[in-house]
C-alpha cells in the first residue's frame, strides 16, 4: 500500500538557512549545467550526467541525489522549451521572441524550486535536544518527532482498519478525569497524580491516558455523527449497528 502524505516542514532558523543555501547551490549548479548543455548540444539525461555528474559533485559540493536532480531539472527545462517552440508558443522561428529564447542557455533563479525527496531529507532528526527555544515556540518544535510517530500510527491503523484519531494533549496530565479540576498542583510529583479538589489519586501516566481516551471518545461522537437526512443513503435507514 502506498500512502501519499502531505507534510509541512517546520525547520528551525538554522535548518531553514541550510535548506535555503542548498537550494541556491542547486540552482547555481543547474545554471552551469544548462550552459554546458547549450554549448555542447548535449541535452539528454544520460549524456549530461556522464559529462557533468562528477563535476557537479566536486565543484558545487552536492551529494549524489541532488546532483542527479539538478541534471534532470535542466533536461526538463530544455524539453519544455522545445515543446513550447514546437507548439508555436514562441512565435515563428524568425521572430524576436523565438530567437531570444533559443539563442542563450536556460538559467535558473537562485530560489527556483528544487525537488527534494526522501533520499535528500532525513525524517530521523530529533531537533528537540539541540535547540532551546522560547516557551511559546516549544510546542511547534517538539511536535516534529511526534508528527512522525503520528504518521506511522495512522498508517498502521489504516492497514488494519482501526479508527485513528488525534486529540489535543494539552493539560491531559494535570486534569482530573473524575471532577474535571485542572491544576498544575494535581501533580505533586512526576509520577503521581492527586486531584486537589476531589482527592482522586493514581499513577500520572494512567490518569493522563484516561484523559486522552475521554477526549478521543468525545471526538469520535462527531466523526460518527449521522449525516443529515437529505444526504443519507436510503439503504442506511433502519440500521442501528454502531
Ligand atoms: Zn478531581
Amino acid at each position: 500500500m502506498k500512502l501519499v502524505v502531505q507534510v509541512k516542514l517546520l525547520p528551525t532558523p538554522e535548518q531553514a538557512a541550510a535548506l535555503e543555501a542548498t537550494l541556491r547551490v542547486c540552482n547555481r549548479a543547474a545554471t552551469h549545467v544548462a550552459s554546458v548543455a547549450f554549448d555542447t548540444g548535449v541535452k539528454d539525461r544520460n549524456g549530461l550526467q556522464k559529462l557533468l555528474y562528477t563535476d557537479i559533485k566536486a565543484t558545487f559540493g552536492l551529494s549524489a541525489q541532488p546532483a542527479v536532480r539538478v541534471v534532470k531539472k535542466v533536461v526538463d527545462a530544455y524539453a519544455a522549451l522545445a515543446a513550447q517552440a514546437r507548439a508555436g508558443l514562441l512565435g515563428k522561428a524568425t521572430s524576436k521572441r523565438y530567437r531570444r529564447a533559443m539563442s542563450s542557455p536556460v538559467s535558473f533563479r537562485p530560489e527556483a524550486a528544487q525537488p527534494f525527496d526522501d533520499r535528500c531529507l532525513s525524517w530521523q532528526q530529533d531537533v528537540r535536544d539541540r535547540v532551546r527555544l522560547r516557551r511559546d515556540q516549544r510546542g511547534t518544535l517538539s511536535s516534529w518527532p511526534f508528527h512522525q510517530l503520528g504518521r506511522h500510527l495512522a498508517y498502521k491503523a489504516r492497514q488494519t482498519g482501526v479508527a485513528f484519531l488525534e486529540v489535543d494533549a494539552a493539560h491531559t496530565s494535570q486534569r482530573c478525569p473524575r471532577c474535571g479540576h485542572t491544576e498544575k498542583a494535581n501533580r505533586p510529583a512526576r509520577e503521581h497524580f492527586r486531584c486537589r479538589r476531589c482527592g482522586l489519586a493514581g499513577p500520572a501516566d494512567v490518569v493522563a491516558g484516561v484523559n486522552v481516551r475521554d477526549r478521543a471518545r468525545s471526538a469520535w461522537v462527531f466523526v460518527t455523527m449521522p449525516v443529515p437526512a437529505t444526504a443519507a443513503q436510503p439503504e442506511a435507514k433502519g440500521r442501528c449497528d454502531p
